[in-house]
């Protein structure tokens, strides 16, 4: 069973199903809520840290030639003006002069051509003065219908200080992306590993943009976690393009083979000349299908030797690489493959999620891997003393090698409901017959099957099930 067109899900079933487990809550919902903020539950906490230790495993350690780094989210400001940041991380903003909300120019058109499609127009194309000549031009209103400002330039940088005093002097930033800490430490990563070309730094941290549109979950927040690598090479012996489609084929099957993503829900999307960033020479996005549309899931962008050169520019330090063969010096081009967490998170809830009228559930079919806890363990009756205790022994003995959960509240039919939402892939239940023959029922999230084991052949049926 996957999910497919014949089962649509809504963002709202997952933003339901999400909080009501305890995957994720609004950040400061008691205080009525911070805009585009959102906090991870007992369970969202699990399965973020399980897509980032899968993701480090895959892109890092299996790898030869890749590395980790863990740079500071406030890096040194003048990184951000060599970067280019300081002057074009913008986005296009409008605001409502009635209610004085804010919105991206860009997304606003976008949705009134979906809904009045006067013109074939690739909105991302579009300069922040073209999209105010359009909203002139159509007399484009905000959602609530009231006219709105001319679109300008909004830098989404987030600005903070360092001490005491709050001037130009103490002004740092917090990082727009996890990138720019990987180019500053270029030089002392080579220096400290000799490492040859082609090579690659990985690093999984926080990153802050001052984002203007809402309503979008943790695809979209003010506060988010990135997995980006900077893979550095030598274009006279390497050929980008050959590179480009490598780290495509490498993400594709991260996402398809060790997430578990149905293929028929993703796709490339190649940036127009137009739309790309101003450090890249080819970008393609992952896109997934989001519930609100295909949306990017990840980027691969070829970013050249852009920011080591501006960084070197700027530092007035050398950042080039010596072939060790031929004495070359050279600053090496990048490719770029990034990708945000939560968009795998959001993503993995969305593929995952299925309703199965016959049984009337709701389930997570998440890959083994994935599930928060991959077992629950379940005495029959709480309140005969014999079957809590197998039951107990059982769970003590398979904590030790996966999550489980116990549970002794209410029926097992409720028990076994309350797990399929949650995504646990196996159920087992201690009744009478165990305690004549040391045999338990276990139940499968997907097909709701039972079937009978022992338990001394536990773990190495779970082993299989589960490897
Ligand atoms: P978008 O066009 O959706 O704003 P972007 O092109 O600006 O995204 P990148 O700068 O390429 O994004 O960032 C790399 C990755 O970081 C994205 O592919 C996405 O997964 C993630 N990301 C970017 N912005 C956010 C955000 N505000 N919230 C959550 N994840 C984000």
């Amino acid at each position: 069973m996957t999910r497919n067109q014949t089962q649509p899900v809504s963002l709202e079933e997952i933003t339901a199903l999400a909080k009501r487990r305890g995957f994720v809550y609004q950040t400061g919902e008691i205080y009525g809520g911070l805009a585009n903020s959102y906090d991870y539950g007992p369970l969202g906490t699990e399965l973020l840290l399980t897509i980032k230790n899968l993701w480090w495993d895959y892109f890092i350690r299996r790898r030869d030639d890749m590395l980790g780094l863990d740079s500071q989210i406030m890096l040194h400001p003048q990184t951000w003006v060599a970067s280019g940041h300081v002057d074009s991380f913008t986005d296009p903003l409008v605001e409502d002069l009635v209610t004085h909300k804010r919105y991206r120019a860009d997304l606003l058109i976008e949705d009134y051509f979906k809904k009045n499609p006067q013109e074939q127009l690739v909105i991302a194309d579009l300069s922040t003065k073209e999209l105010a000549d359009l909203i002139d031009k159509y007399q484009i209103k905000s959602p609530d219908g009231n006219p709105l400002s001319k679109a300008q330039d909004f830098n989404i940088l987030f600005e903070t200080a360092i001490g005491a005093v709050s001037d130009k002097k103490s002004r740092v930033y917090l990082r727009g992306e996890t990138a720019q800490g990987i180019f500053t430490n270029f030089k002392q990563i080579l220096n400290s590993n000799r490492q040859k070309l082609p090579f690659g730094v990985g690093q999984i941290g926080k990153s802050f943009r001052n984002e203007i549109t809402t309503g979008q979950f943790v695809f979209r927040t003010l506060e988010f976690e990135q997995a980006e690598i900077e893979y550095f090479f030598d274009p006279e012996q390497n050929n980008w393009q050959d590179l480009f489609r490598d780290w495509q084929n490498y993400v594709w099957d991260f996402v398809t083979k060790v997430l578990g993503i149905d293929e028929n829900n993703l796709r490339w999307r190649r940036h127009t000349d137009q739309e790309r960033s101003h450090y890249s020479q080819e970008t393609s996005d992952l896109e997934y299908h989001y519930p609100f549309g295909w949306k990017e899931l990840c980027g691969i962008a070829y970013r050249t030797d852009y920011d080591l050169k501006k960084h070197q520019e700027f530092s007035q330090q050398s950042l080039e690489y010596t072939d060790p063969q031929t004495g070359k010096k050279f600053l090496p081009h990048v490719i770029e493959p990034a990708m945000g967490i939560s968009r795998i998170f959001l993503m993995l809830l969305c593929d995952a999620y299925q309703k199965d009228p016959d049984r009337e559930r709701l389930l997570l079919a998440l890959k083994t891997n994935l599930a928060p806890f991959q077992l629950a363990v379940f005495p029959l009756l709480k309140n005969k003393q014999e079957l809590v205790d197998k039951a107990r022994d059982v769970y003590q003995q398979l904590r030790q090698k996966y999550q489980v959960a116990w549970d002794d509240r209410g029926n097992i039919g409720k028990r076994y409901l309350a797990q399929d939402e949650i995504g646990t892939p196996f159920c087992l239940t201690i009744d009478f017959t165990t305690l004549e023959n040391d045999t338990v029922t276990i139940r499968h999230r997907d097909s709701a099957q039972q079937e009978r084991l022992a338990i001394s052949e536990l773990d190495n049926y779970l082993a299989s099930m589960l490897a």
